[in-house]
């Protein structure tokens, strides 16, 4: 990346109200067949052109292609089973009915790389790609076929790079595995989280992300913020192994949040994607609360590691606060790349 602070967003994108319900997650498709198909390109398009109003430097898809992070990518994979559904606990924090792996999981057909040829398409800025991390996948799943977190997590792993490879064949030039669950499973993240990982991103040769955050701006996910105390440390768990692991970039929830950003010292010499904007938030940030965050996190990341972001996605939100977002955050970092020429 040549352009100081090349700014992106976490990933998800608000979807049009003609293509599925607003500020929902996992809210249903209102097309069908060939009209949901033609529908999903709509709305990519339309994301992307809303990220190049804000001049957004690296473009995503908005995720427009799919009804959630993790659910969409598993609903493509053989050996769970979707209407075989058992309630478990995500992330420690809120109740869902999950499918059940019931057999030896594979990927028949590529997932997304139609979806990312076609955004490749569509720009001539680099293109980023989102896909969930295998220790979260796990984590929205009932397991009766392996009964082992870390055996289905390798297996998911296998699965993830087969896919990777053909984004980076695709186009794609930074492909990124959220892994909220980083943020939870501290030790089980230690001891095989980051490897699994690192199995997912194994011999590519576009850059490689890592998105850990608080999560959506949904509410079992602000309640569970209410419990963590006046300081948020958790990163500070996994920070030394992801320093040393072969992942490019690490993106982080920065704004608003009570993340100490000295933090971010232990991850010295990754590029990070730092969360300069808030999405448990209806109020838009301006563009100096933006470049304010981007200032301080420039005290623990060099200025050609620093890739202004979003906390995490903006799925929930109404497209018109999504946009004010958007905007805030490319002239936000738009004030800083001046002051740093300066
Ligand atoms: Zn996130």
């Amino acid at each position: 990346m040549k352009r100081l602070l090349p700014t992106s967003t976490a990933g998800s994108l608000p979807k049009p109200s003609w293509l599925a319900e607003p500020e929902k997650l996992w809210s249903p498709w209102k097309l069908e067949g060939e009209h949901l198909v033609v529908g999903k390109q709509d709305a990519l398009r339309l994301a992307v052109d809303d990220q190049r109003h804000a001049g957004i430097d690296i473009v995503g898809d908005g995720e427009q292609t799919r009804q959630h992070f993790v659910t969409t990518f598993i609903e493509h994979l053989s050996g769970v089973d979707f209407e075989k559904r058992e309630t478990v606990r995500i992330r420690n924090r809120y109740d869902a009915s999950v499918p059940t792996v019931v057999g030896a999981v594979g990927r028949p057909n590529p997932v997304f790389v139609a979806d990312a040829r076609y955004l490749r398409a569509q720009t001539d800025q680099p293109i980023k790609w989102t896909l969930p991390g295998p220790m979260t996948m796990i984590d929205t799943l009932y397991d009766a076929h392996y009964r082992s977190r870390e055996k289905l997590a390798w297996e998911f792993a296998t699965i993830l790079n087969q896919e990777a490879r053909e984004l980076e064949a695709a186009g794609v030039d930074i492909i990124q595995f959220d892994e909220p669950a980083f943020n939870v499973f501290f030790e089980e993240a230690n001891d095989w989280g980051i490897a699994t990982l690192e199995k997912a991103a194994e011999g590519l040769q576009c850059e490689t992300a890592v998105h850990i955050c608080y999560g959506y701006g949904i509410k079992a996910n602000t309640d569970w913020k209410k419990t963590l105390g006046s300081e948020w440390r958790q990163y500070e768990q996994t920070f030394p192994n992801l320093q040393k692991s072969k992942i490019d970039i690490i993106s982080l929830e920065c704004h608003h949040s009570r993340v100490p950003l000295d933090l971010i010292e232990l991850i010295r010499g990754k590029k990070v994607m730092v969360g300069a904007v808030d999405v448990a938030s209806d109020t838009i940030e301006t563009a100096d609360e933006v470049a304010d965050t981007l200032r301080k996190a420039l005290q623990f990341v060099d200025a050609d590691k620093l890739y202004p972001s979003t906390n995490c996605g903006m799925a929930p939100l109404s497209r018109s606060v999504a946009r004010g977002k958007l905007n805030a955050l490319g002239a936000g970092a738009k004030i800083v790349r001046e002051e740093l020429a300066a």
